[in-house]
């Protein structure tokens, strides 16, 4: 099997649309030789996906996706390679989901007083055991034909600062890199550039990030293109982090991101992989 790697992807566990069992089988569709599946602030589907992946030529690699606040703004952290045992990281996700319940209440309520209501139930049997996110208050408003598309659900209601919008306290960036250092993983700025930071703000952010012992970058995600591969590589040389790549794919019913469908990563960018 030729080298393949995507580390960045979610299951139903979260907002994905696949369960992890789809999910592994469509990256073997795909030749993928190495999946991480880092789901939204839980470990939940890593269960299910690790005996799915025992009987499959593809290398499952455990992961989640950290809701962070640095700042006053979110931003996510992806860790690879965490232990899905380890006790500290599983009480940090039960926090972090009881901060999404309380939050989905919140925009559930904006929701019914711009005249929608009826979202806090809809998400929370979409969600079913996995965590609730906007995503699903997305679908919700697109179903009930509220929004022409997903996206512009996040443009009218549910995006930062938006009409339903509720501004929530995640964990700590620090925090959040050390869960997952101390479960034996390596934690990984995901998609640099979608923060849309300017460049000094960017540049706190990472020295904070390496500061708590950060370890890589995402200079390649699903729906990059060359000159953010460029930017996110500069960073990566800058402040001396290895280079993840990962497709951040959610459902295949997005046509731009598909599994595995990367770019390579620079040749002088130290690979995350040099790690595992
Ligand atoms: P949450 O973590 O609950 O705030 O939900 C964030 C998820 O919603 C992200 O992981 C994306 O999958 C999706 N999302 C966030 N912002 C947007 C946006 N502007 N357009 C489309 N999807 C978005
Ligand atoms: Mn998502
Ligand atoms: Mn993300
Ligand atoms: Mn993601």
């Amino acid at each position: 099997m030729t080298f393949k790697i995507d580390l960045h992807s979610h299951s139903y566990f979260s907002d994905g649309a696949l369960s992890p069992e789809q999910l592994i089988i469509r990256a073997e569709t795909q030749q993928v030789s190495h999946l991480a599946l880092t789901d939204h602030d839980t470990v939940a589907g890593l269960v299910e996906a690790n005996t799915y992946s025992q009987a499959s030529p593809l290398t499952l690699i455990n992961g989640i996706e950290l809701s962070t606040t640095w700042n006053n703004q979110c931003f996510h952290i992806v860790g690879l390679n965490i232990d899905p045992n380890d006790s500290t990281l599983q009480r940090g996700t039960l926090l972090l989901g009881q901060t999404r319940f309380e939050r989905a209440e919140k925009i559930a309520y904006k929701l019914s007083k711009r005249g929608i209501p009826g979202a806090m139930d809809y998400v929370l049997k979409k969600a079913g055991q996995g965590m609730i996110t906007r995503s699903h208050f997305a679908q919700y408003l697109l179903e009930e034909n509220h929004v022409s598309s997903f996206q512009n659900a996040f443009d009218k209601y549910l995006g930062d600062g938006k009409s339903a919008f509720v501004s929530t306290s995640w964990v700590e960036l620090e925090t959040a890199v050390n869960w997952i250092t101390d479960a034996g993983g390596q934690a990984i700025i995901a998609h640099p550039l979608r923060y849309k930071l300017t460049t000094s703000k960017l540049k706190r952010l990472l020295t904070a990030f390496k500061l708590a012992g950060g370890a890589g970058i995402e200079v390649v995600t699903g729906n990059n293109n060359p000159d953010d591969i460029r930017k996110a590589s500069q960073f990566a040389r800058t402040f001396d982090l290895y280079g993840s790549v990962g497709s951040d794919f959610h459902s295949d019913k997005n046509k731009w991101v598909e599994l595995g469908r990367l770019a390579p990563l620079p040749h002088d960018i130290k690979p995350i992989w040099d790690l595992f």
